[in-house]
């Protein structure tokens, strides 16, 4: 760990030996801009096929730029080496732009935050490899967030002004920020959890702004956006397929296709089942219609995706809710946030108002903007660390796999 004072230090003791009087001068006026304290955090995320980089100036968030991979498209799917590829020509422009955004010079930095983990090793370690030159470079400390424990943070972002101005999806949206205990439905590509977020202390018994995040249930197999993008790639729809299923679900019927729900004990998920249920279906029914392709399929079948894909969406937000609001019931929480890639889903959003007012539940819905993968979530978790003073070491690693 690098502290702010040794970078200080460093700082005057190049420029007590330097023998250029105006060098001296002009680095004594960026030490002096620097003690003015803004504190400036920039964020990397790379750990999927996102390349996204931030900016927070006190506590506001100035610029939030996301480069998405189209190269994955044909495949179906993420291809993990293609990711790191693109991450690497992406991850420049993008935290140029982010810094230029934000009308922030790189020396105005005073730590860098980047996803260290869950993620694709490969992705991460972009991300992480460059954090860690630029805090190098730059003699500021670095901050490890846990993407997951960003996506929850995304609740407390805070976007400037002119960054609203800028930004469509940012527009007319009411930002709130929910105040502790609340549960926390994470919805995304890999992960569906419950997660019970309270009240934090540091180590030194003050109160953290980095909450304390515990799991209370999640899948016991796929998540729930997999199960999306797994069933929408069955009908043959582009990847990622979460958006198409939400798009046609809008001119289906949600009760045409009654497919298996989980049984499961708790507070966990299960989707696997309802994948092959779904999977089934389709097979039953290109079988009964003697033809041997979806595309045939949908030419005997009105609507066939349409209904299939609001049948699907019905039941995973049902399997969704339900154990959401058992968990809420138990532990007597009212204040209920949805957060992830899914929580872009419009019907999704819809059953959160829906069960708020049915529930007495206050419900957060984040701006659409931080539901996928984005670096402001990880930006907002890097100022509460710094804030916390809890920053890693340089020589850190990305890790694949780990909870919240
Ligand atoms: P991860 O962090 O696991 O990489 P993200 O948080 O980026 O995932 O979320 C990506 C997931 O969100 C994908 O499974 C995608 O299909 C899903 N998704 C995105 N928009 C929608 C939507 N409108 N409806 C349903 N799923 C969606
Ligand atoms: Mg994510």
């Amino acid at each position: 760990m690098q502290e702010k004072g040794d970078f200080f230090a460093k700082y005057l003791r190049i420029c007590k030996k330097s023998s250029n009087f105006a060098g001296v001068l002009g680095r004594t006026a960026r030490i002096g801009r620097i003690m003015e304290k803004k504190i400036v955090i920039l964020a990397i995320e790379s750990s999927c096929d996102d390349t996204s980089s931030a900016v927070i100036v006190d506590g506001v968030l100035r610029s939030n730029v996301i480069a998405s991979q189209k190269v994955h498209e044909e495949y179906g799917g993420v291809v993990p080496e293609l990711a790191s590829r693109a991450h690497q020509l992406n991850i420049l422009p993008v935290v140029d732009t982010a810094l230029k955004r934000a009308g922030v010079a790189k020396e105005e930095i005073s730590a860098i935050a980047f996803t260290r983990g869950p993620g694709l090793l490969g992705s991460l370690l972009v991300g992480t490899s460059f954090a860690k030159g630029l805090a190098l470079s730059l003699g500021v400390p670095v901050i490890d967030v846990n993407h997951l424990q960003g996506h929850v943070l995304a609740h407390f972002v805070e976007p400037g002004e002119e960054l609203i101005a800028a930004t469509p999806s940012l527009q007319g949206v009411e930002i709130k920020h929910p105040s502790f205990p609340f549960l926390c439905l994470l919805v995304s590509g890999g992960n569906s959890q419950i997660i019970k977020v309270q009240r934090n202390e540091t180590q030194d018994g003050k109160e953290a702004h980095l909450p304390h995040m515990e799991i209370i249930g999640q899948t016991i197999d796929d998540a729930a956006g997999e199960a999306f993008d797994k069933c929408a790639k069955v009908l043959g729809l582009p990847y990622p397929g979460g958006p198409w299923i939400d798009k046609l679900a809008k001119q289906g019927d949600p009760t045409k296709y009654p497919f298996a729900k989980p049984n499961i004990p708790g507070y966990d998920y299960s989707f696997s089942g309802l994948k092959t249920s779904f999977l089934y279906t389709l097979r039953d029914m290109i079988k009964a219609h003697g033809v041997e392709t979806i595309d045939e399929l949908a030419e005997k079948v009105p609507n066939l995706r349409e209904d299939m894909c609001a049948s699907l969406q019905a039941t995973v937000i049902d399997i969704l809710m339900r154990k959401l609001k058992k968990a809420a019931q138990d532990l007597g929480i009212r204040q209920v946030a949805v957060a992830g890639g899914v929580s872009a889903n419009s019907a999704l959003r819809q059953a959160f108002i829906d069960y708020g007012k049915r529930y007495h539940w206050e419900v957060f819905i984040p701006p659409f903007s931080f539901t996928t993968d984005n670096a402001a979530m990880i930006c907002q978790a890097g100022y509460f660390k710094y804030l916390d003073h809890d920053f890693c070491a340089i020589d850190e690693v990305p890790f694949a796999k780990t909870t919240i």
